[in-house]
């Protein structure tokens, strides 16, 4: 039995999806996180990054050979696990008790729904997703003054379904990673829906991979933030107030739920707003979300 044999689910830990020699391709990264090993895909699966693999996991295929020896992770440049989401990116509003408090004078001022029992979802547009070195584009002072950052741990769904139970929740997932809900907060308040000022381009940087579910409980992990070094965000996921069976129950009912969907699982306290006075992203600022775990994403914002 050769390497491909031993490629199976419970040996899959971190799958990433990468540029090496001009194409887009999917490998397995090695535990030590230096090497990946890219698959055999086809350049139209390649194109959709992780969602293939996914797919092909939990239909219980077998996962294609790898196509060539590893590679250092040094010499490929990563992209987000799934560049291209097949739709947009779920998201979750006031899913920490501290973040709450920090913007009940602002963002939540006027929320008018019964969020003590039903969590705030929107979406961002598959198009603003980035990679996790990526800039991220600030989109001038005539568009919005007030860009801010959001760390968050992202589910990933695996086996899909629809109105999924809290109880049959975890079944569901595939895997954890990072992404930085980027928001331009005078767009959010003014729409009321939350989408717009969600959504610009690069406004959501992803990655560095895919951990999977087997590897890491993101219901008992650690969600950090740095601006330009400055520890700026430090939550315990186990501190949402919606915990994630929570949430793909809600988010599951009456909605079918589709393998590779994202779920972006809300921010802990410390977003720039909610700092007295506010300190909103300038250019040259540089971003760093990590979670322990997972990994993390830095981006410069130009
Ligand atoms: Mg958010």
């Amino acid at each position: 039995m050769g390497q491909q044999a031993a490629l199976t689910q419970e040996t899959i830990l971190r799958i990433a999806t990468f540029v090496h020699d001009h194409q887009r391709r999917v490998g397995l990264v090695s535990p030590d996180g230096l090497q990946v090993t890219p698959f055999e895909l086809s350049p139209e699966q390649a194109r959709h990054g992780a969602q293939s693999l996914i797919e092909a996991i939990v239909a219980g295929r077998p996962l294609p050979a790898p196509s060539a020896a590893p590679l250092a992770i040094s010499s490929v440049q990563l992209e987000s696990p799934l560049p291209v989401p097949r739709r947009n990116v779920w998201c979750v509003g006031r899913n920490y008790h501290a973040h709450a408090k920090e913007l009940q004078a602002s963002v939540f001022k006027d929320s008018h729904a019964d969020t003590k029992a039903w969590p705030i979802v929107f979406t961002k547009v598959p198009e603003c997703v980035i990679g996790p070195h990526d800039d991220v584009h600030l989109p001038g002072a005539a568009v919005s003054e007030q860009i801010d950052y959001e760390a968050e741990l992202a589910v990933i769904i695996g086996q899909g379904g629809k109105n999924i139970s809290q109880a049959q929740a975890m079944q569901h997932v595939f895997g954890y990673t990072v992404v930085n809900d980027v928001t331009a907060r005078d767009v959010q308040m003014r729409h009321q829906q939350w989408d717009m000022g969600k959504s610009f381009d690069t406004f959501c940087p992803m990655g560095p991979w895919i951990v999977t579910a087997d590897e890491i409980d993101g219901r008992q992990t650690r969600v950090r933030c740095w601006v330009n070094g400055e520890l700026r965000q430090d939550g315990p996921t186990a501190h949402m107030i919606f915990d994630i069976p929570t949430l793909i129950e809600t988010i599951s009912r009456g909605i079918t739920l589709y393998p590779g969907d994202i779920i972006a699982t809300g921010t802990p306290a410390g977003v720039g707003m909610g700092l007295n006075p506010p300190r909103y992203i300038a250019k040259g600022d540089v971003i760093r979300v990590e979670i322990d775990g997972v990994g993390r994403i830095e981006n410069r914002f130009v």
